[in-house]
């Protein structure tokens, strides 16, 4: 096999409670890649369609992450990487992540899967650490497992997948401004009282425990974030109006999608999640603020590959 298309799918990180463990693969929102063998000993990226990024293998995530990738699994022959972005950079939804993952992920295919797709998660976080300054897992590790996954540890790194139930719905809505994971990172603050801390890894637990039994309710309650939304929720246009809408709706909960500006609602069963879309995007009509919205199942198994030859 030397060519290899992949479709690489949108995450949502944090999910409230867990800021910078918990993520969630999105099913129907994403990327496409090809990657080809090539005899020269390299990583070239050819063509990026949909998106004004760098072509510069140092300055694309997906480069820094095969590089990462084949520093470690050395091979006389190098990949040639396209990529067609649907997921726009900066929108909160792991733009970078889907091109780190996608690339670790299409390569380690190429040569012969030497990888689970849970080692690839270190190499894909040095695109992380490109795009914003950190090496988190929060996005690439659902891209490259797919369910919900949760960060026990990042040293080690130790990554537990756990099922999405199945009525579970997530809708996303992305305004159409960019905020910089960078800039969304730098307003937080470095020190939190124990009281926060002590709601905080509550909510944690009672949201593993929620997807594990099933219990839509337990999952709802614990979808709060009493450290980063606060100081984010000021960023992101019309936040509380959002909230409001998507509980008005019957969603479960809502929050900050990774670091903004999208904002996302889990509901159960599909209709819920289409209800809470519908009043979302009546905020920001009512605000005539442009905006792009996706309602999706949770993505099962992540990266998906498209053809292979
Ligand atoms: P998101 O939260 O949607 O992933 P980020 O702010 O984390 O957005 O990442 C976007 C940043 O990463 C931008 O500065 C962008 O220029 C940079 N970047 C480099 N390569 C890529 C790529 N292949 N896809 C997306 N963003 C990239």
């Amino acid at each position: 096999m030397d060519y290899i298309k992949i479709f690489s799918p949108a995450t949502i990180a944090n999910l409230s409670c867990g800021f910078d463990v918990l993520g969630l693969c999105l099913d129907n929102v994403g990327d496409e890649m090809t990657v080809r063998k090539i005899d020269e000993k390299t990583i070239r990226i050819t063509k990026i369609e949909g998106a004004d990024l760098p072509l510069e293998t140092e300055k694309n995530v997906s480069g820094v992450a095969a590089l990462a990738l084949l520093h470690e699994w050395d091979t006389d022959y190098g990949f040639e990487i396209e990529i067609t972005k649907n997921i726009k950079a900066g929108s909160g939804i792991g733009s970078s992540a889907a091109s780190a993952a996608g690339s670790v992920f299409a390569i380690n295919e190429l040569l012969g899967r030497p990888y689970e797709n849970k080692d690839l998660v270190r190499f894909a976080m040095q695109g992380e650490k490109l795009a914003s300054g950190s090496a988190h897992a929060d996005n690439v590790a659902p891209a490259l497992l797919g369910g919900i996954t949760l960060v026990r540890s990042y040293d080690p790194l130790d990554i537990i997948k756990i099922e999405a139930p199945e009525e579970l719905f997530a809708t996303v809505i992305h305004p159409q401004i960019e905020l910089r994971t960078a800039d969304a990172r730098s307003v937080l603050k470095q020190h939190i009282t124990l009281q926060n801390a002590i709601t905080q890894w509550g909510n944690v637990g009672g949201f593993v425990a929620g997807l594990y039994t099933r219990d839509y309710g337990l999952i709802g309650r614990s979808l709060q974030d009493k450290i980063v939304e606060p100081i984010r929720g000021l960023l992101i246009p019309g936040f509380d109006r959002l909230k409001i809408a998507c509980q008005t709706q019957g969603a479960l909960g809502s929050g900050i999608s990774g670091s903004g500006p999208s904002v996302f609602a889990l509901s159960r069963g599909f209709e819920t999640a289409q209800n809470a879309a519908s009043a979302m995007s009546q905020v920001y009509d009512d605000m005539k603020l442009p905006y792009e919205i996706h309602i999706s199942g949770i993505n099962p198994e992540g990266i998906k590959i498209l053809d292979k030859k």
